[in-house]
């Protein structure tokens, strides 16, 4: 009898972590290693020029990161994330880098320092905290036929992913709390916890790179592309947050105010509002970003504070008061204008020092628009955003103030993706401009 080989079985993989960073491209990037040699002193390579790496994929030209210089990744150990459970790929070890120079120091141009000293800053100058919480939506590309919006077959369609999705974010320490099918055809939403500004902006990333993996272990495509066809629905990513003192009892709930919020929230709110404008370019800063943002979207419509209002640049968001419960400590603010091509930690670090603003010249609260917007009467004078990329920019260049919060290496950097993105996207149909960014993000 012929005597049986042993089947040759597969290595047990090593697991690796990939430590990674995010940049102006809002791509996730970074280098991995065996996660049995990941310890406190670790830290990697990187280069200065990987900044100029644009949506499109290369690094542009006249940007003031050439050839030479070295960074090093830092890890934050505080980040280190393990997600597991996306079927046929392994384990994902996962930590968030600060971007440092060869001497320790903090590079000028770091995004996730961006919002760490904006951060600080607000507790520093303000005594103010904040939780946060991002909530995605993107398109399944994948999907066929009917999509009845917000229907339980929508739902069912999305399965086995969308028990999967929540389950790989939980067992990640990610506190997933809602998944739902949207409006748009074929859309979905996944909503988070709040965290602290950083995790929060961390967790945003994780959530879209999960949701990518995931549909692609499925054979199918997700993207968060604000526009996946013109006159479809928006993808948006919206920010919550509140205001709180460092014991964390809320800074913004005033009853006896309008819109119940405090005199500095409102000033808070008022410094976003001023400077909405400049910041379109942060917060929406794809060419596709502007098909978005345009009335009747339930995106934005105009840089203003509204109450429960989807048209919103910010919004004042409703509170659950059934069953007796406490306002107080719900009432809190939704940025709307925010879509996938934001990196997180520039957006929401922007959002916090716009606010910081408002509160350093004591800005009186804004208008807050009640009921529905009527662009053509009452609310005809409301600031406009923008029209598209290129004038974004310009109005960014303007604004001494928003420019002023970034390096100007960063800003120079910023500045030459989005011109050249805008440049090389322009001489393209609208649907053909969608398509670029939905293979993208
Ligand atoms: N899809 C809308 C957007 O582009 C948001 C709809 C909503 O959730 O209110 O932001
Ligand atoms: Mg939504």
């Amino acid at each position: 009898m012929p005597t049986e080989h042993p089947r040759e079985s597969a290595p047990a993989l090593d697991e690796l972590i990939f430590v990674a960073t995010t940049d102006i491209a809002a791509r996730t990037k970074g280098r991995s290693m065996r996660l049995a040699d990941f310890d406190e002193d670790t830290s990697l390579g990187w280069v200065p020029a990987n900044l100029g790496i644009g949506s499109l994929g290369h690094i542009v030209d006249n940007i003031p990161y050439g050839s030479t210089g070295d960074l090093r990744l830092k890890p934050d150990h505080s980040s280190l994330t393990r997600v597991d459970g996306i079927p046929g790929r392994p384990p994902l070890n996962i930590v968030f880098a600060d971007l440092i120079n060869t001497d320790g120091s903090a590079w000028e141009s770091c995004p996730r320092t961006f919002l760490r000293t904006a951060v600080e800053q607000l507790r520093d100058e303000f005594g103010i905290t904040t939780r946060c919480s991002f909530e995605h939506e993107f398109v399944d590309m994948s999907a066929k036929g009917d999509h009845h919006p917000f229907s339980l077959q929508a739902f069912r369609n999305a399965e086995p992913i969308g028990s999967t999705l929540m389950t790989v974010l939980h067992r990640a320490g990610l506190e997933p709390e809602t998944w739902l099918p949207e409006y748009g055809r074929h859309q979905y939403e996944i909503t988070v916890a709040p965290t602290d500004p950083v995790a929060a902006a961390d967790r945003a990333i994780l959530v879209r790179d999960i949701v990518h993996d995931l549909f692609a272990a499925h054979g199918r495509e997700a993207t968060f592309a604000p526009m996946v066809a013109p006159g479809e629905t928006g993808n948006g990513v919206h920010v919550h947050f509140g205001l709180d003192d460092e014991d964390g009892n809320t800074l913004v709930f005033d009853p006896s105010r309008p819109g119940r919020i405090s005199q500095r929230a409102g000033s808070f709110a008022a410094g976003i509002i001023r400077h909405g404008p400049a910041m379109a370019a942060l917060f929406a800063p794809l060419a596709t970003s502007y098909l978005r943002l345009a009335p009747h979207n339930w995106s934005t419509a105009r840089a203003f504070l509204g109450l429960q209002n989807r048209e919103a640049l910010l919004r004042i968001c409703p509170t659950n008061e059934s069953d007796g419960r406490d306002p107080s400590g719900q009432l809190h603010f939704e940025f709307r204008g925010g879509d996938i091509g934001a990196n997180p930690w520039i957006l929401l670090g922007t959002i916090l020092r716009a606010g910081m603003q408002g509160l350093r010249e004591s800005l009186e609260t804004p208008e807050i628009v009640e009921g529905e917007l009527d662009l053509d009467g009452t609310h005809a004078s409301l600031a406009r955003l923008p029209r598209d990329l290129a004038e974004a920019m310009d109005v960014l260049r303007s604004d001494e103030i928003v420019s002023g919060w970034f390096s100007p290496a960063l800003l120079a950097t910023y500045e030459a993706i989005k011109r050249d993105e805008f440049a090389s996207v322009q001489t393209k149909s609208l649907a053909e401009q969608c398509e670029v960014y939905t293979r993208v993000y």
